[in-house]
């Protein structure tokens, strides 16, 4: 069904049927912890909440069906969700190489509590061929994690080539595909093993859950994920599964309008005298626009880019906003502007944020889904008062 029918209208339909004893079209929220057995062994399908739920049992076959896969694994946080895929396929003396731009809560998991457990991490520029294929060759590796667009600089890793590079090493590939969900981007397709998400991003999209998915076609993966989950009590509220189903049905066209607002605000951006640097795929200007023509099928809602006037004038323009919200998050319906190095990206150590080119100037910005008209006139307002600007001038 999932190759067959287009993902507008998965995102309506898929895994949920009328209610069979009310005829009620949504799936409901079975608000239930306890299911009654009808003899010793004889269930319906579920015992307990924590290890199953009618409710997202929906919401994860909704979610396999628009990444092409027949399985997926809900869990309370998109972290919860990381944390599960290490627990279940890693062991102390694994070895894993991950991107060196990810999002700052995984490299704190991966760094400061699995390091301590002997999983070795080797995080790396997977945008860089030579760099990523060293790094396999240095000894083996069980899974490689990358992110693309990465979180908050954008680089892109071919996704294609990551998971030739990683079979090659006997290694999985996972792609945390948060930043462009199956709208825009189908990394199983491509190559990749498994599919993560952080669901409280842009596949709920309204700011209103926290929520995260393991995604992939192999069975066996499905139930490691499935018992890791029981195992560690990690599973998604039913009410927040209700909320995503709800959510997930505008998925398509949210991010094609997230998009199409983007490129608005990062073309006034790019032209603009008191702008220094804008980094978003989906611009010509872009240094790996070519890849991002081959497997995206936009630029996506992601801006970064950097003020004229240092990290100073950076802060001053995040604090003179008044439509953009100044805050952590990303990937809902409101705008969002965010300062990684001392909001999200904070616990990631100074050396890999150099690196990773997360500089402490750099502004992370989640084009939502206001009219762009208003948010580039948010943005030249905040522009025009930028005090150490107008210090400089
Ligand atoms: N992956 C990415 C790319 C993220 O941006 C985030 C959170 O910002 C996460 C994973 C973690 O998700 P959550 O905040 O739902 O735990």
């Amino acid at each position: 069904m999932a190759n067959q029918i287009n993902l507008e209208t998965l995102a309506l339909h898929a895994g949920s049927a009328p209610d069979p004893t009310t005829g009620a079209l949504l799936t409901p929220i079975y608000q239930t912890t306890t299911y009654v057995q009808e003899a010793v062994g004889v269930d319906k399908g579920y015992t307990y909440s924590r290890a199953g739920n009618p409710t997202v049992t929906a919401l994860e076959l909704r979610l396999a069906a628009l990444e092409g896969a027949d399985f997926a694994t809900c869990f309370s946080t998109g972290l919860a969700a990381t944390t599960a895929l290490f627990l279940g396929l890693l062991k102390g003396g694994d070895r894993v190489v991950v991107s060196e731009a990810v999002y700052g809560g995984t490299v704190r998991l991966l760094r400061e509590v699995l390091a301590p457990f002997g999983v070795a991490v080797d995080f790396v520029d997977t945008s860089d061929e030579k760099a990523f294929a060293d790094s396999l060759n240095r000894g083996p590796a069980k899974l490689v994690f990358i992110e693309s667009p990465a979180n908050p600089t954008l680089k892109l890793t071919d996704i294609a080539l990551a998971a030739q590079l990683s079979h090659a090493a006997d290694a999985l590939l996972v792609v945390d595909n948060t930043l462009l969900t199956p709208a825009l981007q189908r990394p199983l397709d491509l190559g990749a093993d498994i599919v993560l998400h952080s669901t409280t991003k842009f596949i709920e999209g309204h700011n209103a859950t926290t929520g995260g998915v393991l995604i992939t076609r192999d069975s066996a993966l499905n139930d490691r994920f499935d018992y890791i989950r029981k195992a560690t009590g990690a599973i998604q509220s039913p009410f927040d599964a209700w909320l995503t189903l709800q959510g997930v049905k505008t998925l398509p066209l949210r991010m094609r309008q997230h998009s199409e607002n983007a490129l608005r605000v990062a073309q006034f951006l790019s032209a603009h005298p008191k702008i220094e640097r804008v980094i978003y795929p989906g611009l010509e200007s872009f240094p790996q626009y070519q890849l991002t023509q081959k497997q995206q099928s936009t630029g996506g809602a992601l801006i970064a880019f950097e003020v004229a006037g240092g990290t100073q004038a950076g802060i001053d323009l995040m604090n003179s906003v008044k439509l953009c919200a100044l805050a952590e998050n990303l990937g809902a319906a409101e705008t969002i502007i965010t300062h990684p190095a001392s909001m999200t990206h904070s616990s990631v150590p100074i050396e890999q944020r150099v690196s990773a080119g997360i500089t402490d100037g750099l502004v992370r910005l989640s084009v939502g889904l206001e009219n762009p008209d208003d948010l580039i006139a948010d943005l030249e307002q905040a522009l025009g008062s930028n005090a150490a600007l107008a210090q400089q001038a």
